[in-house]
């Protein structure tokens, strides 16, 4: 398995390596995989954004016109990088001192959408995805370049006096280009949902550029866009998602069209103590990292969106993930959970290969 959790969680620098693929050989890129068409050469170029490497693979565009789409591509990332970064200096740590003290803080467009998305996933799940709880996510130990391995985990009554001050998105109101908290102990991580939004931004970067063929795949989190190969050759992109425990492939989706498919788990970024695993997910109800679902993958047609609500159903755990996923419209979702079931919703059944034992699949 490549690994795609480069040191640390975040590099200071974006790197760019563009290659074409040679070979069309199942690309192995983490929680999921791509397999291009073995009759086309896609054009394929990797760069660094939030700490994972991004693969973008376009088919049916000239090298130069993909080159010239990717360079803007990496622009806007770094940027991005820059704005959204959970602790670094940056928009969003601007945007939290303001909230501790009182005050709005202004912000460009993308952001207060993203912020505004945020607000309305936060709303319907509940306050399972909620990404006020910066503060929480911090006293983890998560928002540390080099994280210290083995830590133990935060004194009870710090988790508890955090709680106690209830950030909560329904804090945040965004007015006249400004953002602004009713609770000074809001602080935004975006961390559940900021790398949807990048792989979206991307996308429509390359439509804009006339590229109607593509994925972009963070990490295993991807969007895809039209089909892959030329002509009466031209077909699905065929996505794998990894198996949380075994990283074997689950399960093997066909994906054409516009569509987002992330996966959330509590098996990639974690701090083991005493023989424990903390997940970097942590459940804003309690305080502490999510256990009970080992990933949710949800296809939406947003990146941001699927991202957030992966994330969410994790917090929620098994039962709550498929209640809150039915209210919410989600159609397309798949859980692998502790006991070993495999969950999946109804629409995605038909179009889903599964490598499991047929005992363990539940339909919902
Ligand atoms: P990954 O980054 O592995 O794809 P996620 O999309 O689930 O995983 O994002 C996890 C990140 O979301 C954490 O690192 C943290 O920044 C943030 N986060 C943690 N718990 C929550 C939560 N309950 N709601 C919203 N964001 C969260
Ligand atoms: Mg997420």
């Amino acid at each position: 398995m490549r690994v795609i959790r480069l040191a640390g969680r975040l590099l200071p620098m974006l790197t760019l390596v563009l290659t074409l693929l040679s070979a069309c050989d199942r690309a192995d890129q983490g929680k999921a995989e791509i397999t291009p068409d073995s009759g086309d050469r896609p054009y394929q170029a990797s760069l660094v954004v939030f700490g994972t490497l991004v693969e973008i693979t376009i088919s049916g565009a000239s090298p130069e016109q993909a080159a010239a789409s990717v360079r803007r591509i990496e622009t806007v990332f770094q940027k991005r990088h820059h704005d959204w970064h959970p602790w670094q200096p940056g928009l969003l740590a601007d945007i939290n001192q303001a909230f501790s003290n009182g005050h709005c803080h202004p912000a460009d467009k993308e952001t207060l959408e993203l912020i505004r998305l945020a607000k309305r996933i936060s709303a319907q799940s509940r306050g399972a995805f909620n990404p006020a709880i910066g503060k929480l996510i911090a006293l983890w130990g998560f928002h540390d370049d080099e994280p210290q391995a083995g830590r133990p985990p935060p004194a009870p009554q710090a988790i508890s006096a955090l709680l106690a001050t209830h950030p909560q998105m329904s804090d945040v109101h965004i007015k006249d280009g400004k953002v602004c908290s009713d609770n000074p102990a809001v602080a935004l991580d975006l961390g559940g949902i900021a790398k949807g939004q990048a792989v979206d931004v991307a996308m429509q970067m390359l439509a804009d550029h006339g590229i109607h063929n593509a994925i972009v795949n963070a990490g295993g989190d991807l969007r895809v866009r039209g089909r892959v190969g030329k002509g009466s050759h031209a077909r699905a992109w065929r996505v794998g998602v990894r198996h949380p425990v075994s990283g074997g492939v689950l399960a093997e989706i066909d994906a054409s069209g516009d569509e987002a498919i992330f996966t959330s788990g509590n098996y990639e970024r974690f701090n083991e103590y005493e023989g424990v695993r903390y997940a970097h997910i942590i459940d804003p109800a309690s305080g502490w990292p999510v256990h009970d679902i080992n990933s949710a993958t949800v296809i939406l047609n947003n990146g941001a969106a699927a991202d957030a609500w992966a994330t969410a159903l994790v917090v929620a755990g098994t039962q709550a993930a498929r209640t809150l996923a039915t209210r919410a419209g989600l159609t397309q979702v798949l859980l692998v959970n502790e006991a070993g079931e495999i969950w999946v919703s109804k629409a995605m059944m038909p179009r889903l290969h599964l490598d499991a034992d047929a005992s363990k699949i539940h339909v919902f």
